[in-house]
């Protein structure tokens, strides 16, 4: 860990490609930051900064990239052991042979290890801060983010009603929910120096009553946090609100009848929702996680387009490891914006190459997030008086050579592997691709053995797949 001095430290990161994704989207060719403790005290062209801060630290980035940290607005973290246990199954088995059975036999250290995991392929892809989609065992997440040196709004999975849940989770009652992340937001809400705060959870309406939603809604509005929630994620989930919950559409016009539509909720995928629905979330202020990944494994294409140009937030996340196996915000980025081109293709008989352009994609990726997080008074931008959670990226690696037009090159062009140093709350987390915080060697070899043992104990039966010998 960094020493106090160090960390208090006055440094200027100069000579710099700088994109801001500051309200005047200003980009600076050859710019410097000037960063106090955990603070962005300047911004600008290199000459005026180090003119002004002429006794500070100095890093020459040497012409490489400086952006904000990416905000990661749906991840579920305790879910990265067991990345590989559901591919190519149908919806059901996937939730009731393989995910259930798996986080329903967590244990609190299962989750440390998953969070750690998780964590490492964060920050090898820019994302200094993610919202928890909901998970088990929250103390230890906290406990994964505290060490990692990341940014986090965590919550925890919650459900009080619905179909064959397991053991350990049925029975539980919408008061025992509310007040398990009472309790959670006691112990650790602005821990970790401020990083961590805790969020409520809903983990979709169908394992939901509707006092565990009122709830839910009163208890987060008391202590000024947010709601993360699947919404609309699947076709179903619209016919089995209509159903059962006497409403013409599905969740998103449920949610809006019984006033739970509010500009605290983060609502991920938003896969399934109409063009009523997307005015009713803009209007009430709703966020949404677009995770394109995940989205086209199993729920469907999002009316990402539709939701922007009615004012909706649309942020990226990369959902869980058994959606997607790949946890990186560059691909979602990538994913993002292809998907929503070739979204027409077949209802209109064309793609459209102008939609989600890049510069649209960079502001999901940052400002977006961190509006989606409850959290862009302090971070998504470079700007002055904003936390300093910034990346490195270079250009000069096969992947992004040559670069003709820099923002596309960043959406288009950019790999993991072009991050190679990222900051967060004025601390390198990674510097030169060597993540400085935890053993990344050693944290492999534990999620190894955690993940093995878990799927045993949790009696996964998969099947060999082709003829491996
Ligand atoms: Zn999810």
């Amino acid at each position: 860990m960094a020493s106090t001095t160090t960390y208090r430290r006055l440094l200027v990161l100069h000579n710099a490609f700088i994109v801001t994704m500051d309200p005047e989207s200003r980009v600076f060719r050859r710019g410097a930051i000037a960063v106090e403790g955990d603070t962005i005290v300047a911004v600008g062209p290199s000459d005026e900064v180090l003119d002004k801060f002429s006794s500070a630290q100095l890093v020459d980035l040497q012409s490489q990239f400086l952006l904000p940290g990416f905000v990661n607005t749906h991840v579920h973290t305790s879910q990265q052991l067991g990345r590989g246990i559901a591919d190519d199954v149908d919806l059901l088995t996937w939730l009731h042979r393989r995910i259930w059975p798996y986080e329903s036999n967590m244990t609190p250290h299962d989750s440390y290890i998953s969070t750690l995991l998780c964590g490492i392929e964060l920050i090898h892809s820019g994302v200094t801060c993610f919202a928890e989609a909901g998970g088990q065992h929250v103390s230890g997440m906290a406990r994964a983010v505290e060490e990692l040196g990341l940014r986090a709004c965590l919550a925890e999975s919650i459900m009080d009603s619905g179909e064959g849940l397991p053991v350990a989770w049925a029975n539980r009652t919408a008061q025992q929910c509310i007040q398990s992340q009472k309790e959670l937001y006691k112990k650790h809400n602005n821990s970790a120096e401020g990083r961590i705060r805790i969020w409520f959870g809903i983990r979709q309406i169908m394992n939901s009553t509707d006092l565990l939603l009122k709830e839910t809604r009163d208890a987060a509005k008391e202590l000024k946090t947010g709601i993360q929630m699947h919404v609309a994620e699947i076709a179903s989930e619209n016919q089995h609100v209509a159903s059962t919950r006497a409403v013409d559409h599905g969740t998103v016009a449920y949610l809006e009848k019984i006033k739970f539509l509010e500009d605290n909720l983060l609502a991920a995928h938003s896969v399934w929702v109409n063009e009523g629905e997307v005015h009713s979330l803009a209007k009430a202020g709703v966020k949404v996680s677009h995770c394109p990944a995940a989205a086209m494994h199993m729920l469907g294409f999002a009316p990402v387009r539709e939701m922007l140009d009615a004012g909706v937030c649309v942020s990226l996340g990369t959902d869980g490891a058994p959606s997607n196996n790949r946890m990186s915000i560059v691909d979602e980025m990538y994913l993002a914006s292809l998907i929503n081109k070739g979204r027409d293709a077949f209802s209109k008989g064309a793609c459209d190459p102008t939609a989600l352009p890049a510069e649209t994609i960079l502001k999901m990726a940052t400002i977006n997030g961190a509006k989606s997080v409850l959290w862009d008074n302090e971070i998504g931008s470079l700007e002055i008086g904003k936390k300093a959670d910034m990346i490195v990226v270079n250009p000069s690696l096969w992947s992004m050579v040559p670069l003709h037009d820099c923002i596309s090159s960043l959406v288009y062009c950019m790999r993991s592997e072009n991050i190679v140093s990222v900051m967060c709350d004025g601390r390198w987390i990674m510097k030169d691709n060597k993540i400085l915080t935890v053993d990344e060697k050693e944290v492999i070899s534990m999620a190894k053995q955690a993940s093995a043992e878990l799927i045993k104990r949790a009696g996964i039966q998969m099947p060999s797949r082709m003829n491996i010998l």
